[in-house]
């Protein structure tokens, strides 16, 4: 079914890049029949799902959305990969994404950007908008995201989802093709809360194979999101974050975000309001860090290991060959940021900015430590705004940038979070979305303060 519905809705919508037919329908067989021998391997069995092109994927292309990959299929699985195959999870695909995972919007995809299934003018945020468009139009019940400055939790506001960006080493990054390092986390995105806990409850867990994997164990995300479904806050300390709020933030997202907030009132919560002044430097630090990681993750790609090839005329040497590769396989956005993060990491700057930025990065983490003494819970709107219109900020990087200014602080201090959907703002009738923030390690919180607030 999940299929014809690809076929039906994705040439309008274009959230996947490769839809994997034989693939999928060879495994829901797999599960058909061990569920007729009462074998299932678990309550998602057989529950098809969509892959962000950002994962490796064994035997399917993986393109991060870039020309620069074009072609590549990885010889083996991202961990995460591995344990929905375990699971017995059909995969249907794999799903746009800006290039790289660089942008909010996915119009930085070199495949075309993909269109929000709510009104097919705008976008479905990013980078992650293939993942959260093809849940919203039915296409997937769920898919994995991947979350390095709100690139899960802004598409999911964007397009009514759910999206789960876990604690920082909570689920595995090996095969996840790295944006920036320490601040990637690969989580779902789904049309309930309940949904992502229990693919959470799949995906999570220590992987010797990435050293920045917390070796724990991980309480049931499905038992504390079931928990929460019945509503109850009694005893809930929220803190509404007061930087994130006042001029820029739509009147109709923060009109849906008070509602929710009197609703968390209404369930026996005690709402404070927590000031997190160091907020207001995160999107200007991150855009130091980001780039600063990224330019040299990016440095892999240089014609002779992976994907495209670009050979010049005449006898080039590798440099030439390097040169026209990159310049014919990155797009602008990639480009940017790699001239900013080099610039930000030369000697003589490094101090002045990437240093800065460091120390912006902790003064972050300290001001959620301080919040977490007096709240057990941060809320705010997941994004400023609604939707925006395809090609509104495409010209324009700052106002871009300016839509993860809700996520981007979690990223930064390792912190989980989860957006989910709050209804439509009056004035454009498009989806809104409440994160919750928690404490490090405290994931099923964020499952039991979001499934009560379903
Ligand atoms: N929009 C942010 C950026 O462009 C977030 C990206 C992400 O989370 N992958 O960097």
């Amino acid at each position: 079914a999940h299929l014809d519905r690809i076929a039906e809705v994705d040439p309008d919508v274009h959230a996947f890049l490769h839809v994997d037919r034989d693939g999928a329908l060879a495994q829901a067989a797999d599960s058909d029949a061990r569920r007729s021998r009462g074998e299932a391997r678990g309550p998602l069995d057989g529950v098809p799902i969509a892959v962000k092109d950002v994962m490796a994927t064994r035997g399917l292309p993986t393109t991060c959305g870039s020309k620069i990959l074009e072609g590549w299929v990885p010889p083996y699985d991202a961990t995460v990969v591995e344990r929905l195959r375990v699971a017995g999870l059909p995969i249907l695909g794999k799903t746009n994404m800006d290039e790289f995972a660089m942008g909010s919007s996915t119009e930085h995809s070199a495949y075309g950007p993909t269109h929000n299934p709510w009104d097919l003018d705008r976008i479905p945020g990013g980078s992650g908008g293939g993942s959260a468009a093809a849940v919203a139009a039915y296409e997937a019940p769920l898919a994995i995201g991947t979350d390095t400055g709100g690139s899960i939790r802004q598409p999911g506001a964007v397009t009514g989802t759910v999206g789960v960006k876990p604690t920082y080493g909570g689920v595995s990054r090996y095969g996840l093709v790295a944006l920036a390092n320490s601040l990637d986390q690969a989580g779902p995105v789904t049309r309930t809360v309940l949904d992502a806990a229990m693919l959470h409850d799949v995906i999570g867990g220590h992987d010797l194979r990435d050293s920045t994997s917390i070796k724990q164990e991980w309480p049931s995300f499905t038992e504390a999101a079931t928990q929460g479904a019945s509503g109850d806050l009694a005893g809930l300390k929220v803190g509404v974050i007061t930087e994130m709020q006042g001029e820029g933030w739509q009147p109709g997202v923060m009109a849906r975000f008070n509602e929710s907030v009197e609703l968390m009132v209404k369930a026996g919560a005690e709402v404070v309001e927590v000031s997190c002044p160091s907020f207001v430097h995160a999107l200007a630090a991150y855009y130091l860090i980001l780039p600063a990681e990224a330019s040299s993750n990016l440095a892999k790609f240089d014609a002779m290991r992976y994907g495209l090839r670009v050979t010049p005329e005449g006898n080039p040497s590798a440099e030439d060959v390097m040169r026209a590769t990159r310049d014919a396989g990155f797009g602008d956005e990639v480009k940017r940021r790699i001239i900013l993060g080099t610039y930000a990491l030369s000697s003589g700057y490094y101090d002045a900015y990437y240093g800065q930025a460091q120390k912006i990065r902790t003064l972050i983490s300290r001001d959620f430590d301080a919040a977490f003494e007096r709240v057990d819970v941060l809320v705010s709107p997941t994004a400023p705004t609604t939707a925006f219109r395809l090609g509104e900020k495409l010209d324009d990087p700052m106002a871009m940038y300016l839509n993860d200014l809700a996520t981007i602080p979690a990223n930064l201090a390792g912190v989980p979070g989860i957006s989910v959907p709050n209804g439509l703002a009056d004035e454009d009738q498009l989806p809104s979305g409440f994160q919750v923030l928690a404490p490090a390690l405290a994931d099923d919180r964020v499952y039991r303060v979001g499934a009560a607030l379903e």
